[in-house]
């Protein structure tokens, strides 16, 4: 069996809206196109990997029984409309966080490439045949760093990180958001 392509999806700025530190399943705010492009990206026979930073649990801000809630709680919106996503993986470390555990340099955090190499392990994804979709400068570098294409979309932080370039990293395209973002990849997929 060949390996799939895959789409990793950025959480905060891309999928829901940016609310800062979402510690509650409550701030979820859905952006009003992201059932569909989900599902697009689902009948196209993609595998989709939520891929997030999630440092407030190393500051001290929330658990990771939160982040699990937050995720549950989005995957049950998805499903409500028909899409859904294949595999939820966050990093919950920060170098300079307060809880011991968690305050550590580690190779999951964007964009170091930890989540995609998980997903390459449990989920048989090939890195060449994916892309990325993010609204930070982080999100596109890890496309780079792993071999895959990066979008970033104008939500979330996008529009300021699309002002303030990074001359070390470059997208492969830049969209307005996840609608336009899954239009682009879905010119682009080769199907297996
Ligand atoms: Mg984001
Ligand atoms: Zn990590």
């Amino acid at each position: 069996m060949n390996a799939t392509g895959a789409v990793f999806l950025d959480r905060d700025g891309t999928i829901i809206e940016e609310v800062g530190y979402l510690d509650r399943p409550e701030r979820v705010e859905l952006y009003p196109y992201s059932i569909e492009a989900i599902r697009a990206l689902n009948r196209a026979g993609l595998t989709l990997v939520m891929v997030t930073n999630q440092s407030g649990v190393a500051r001290g801000f929330f658990s990771e029984e939160v982040v699990h809630a937050v995720h549950r709680h989005i995957a049950d919106l998805l499903a409500a409309g028909g899409a859904w996503l294949d595999a939820y993986y966050y990093c919950p470390h920060h170098p300079d966080g307060r809880v011991a555990e968690y305050a550590t340099a580690c190779q999951c955090r964007k964009p170091e490439r930890g989540m995609v190499d998980r997903a390459v392990r449990e989920l048989g994804i090939d890195p060449a045949r994916s892309f990325t979709v993010g609204d930070r400068w982080l999100d596109v570098a890890l496309a780079q760093r792993v071999g895959a294409r990066g979008v970033l979309v104008r939500t979330g932080y996008g529009l300021t990180e699309e002002q303030k370039p990074k001359p070390d990293v470059r997208a492969d395209a830049v969209v307005n958001n996840l609608a336009e973002a899954a239009g682009w990849i879905l010119r682009r997929a080769t199907r297996t």
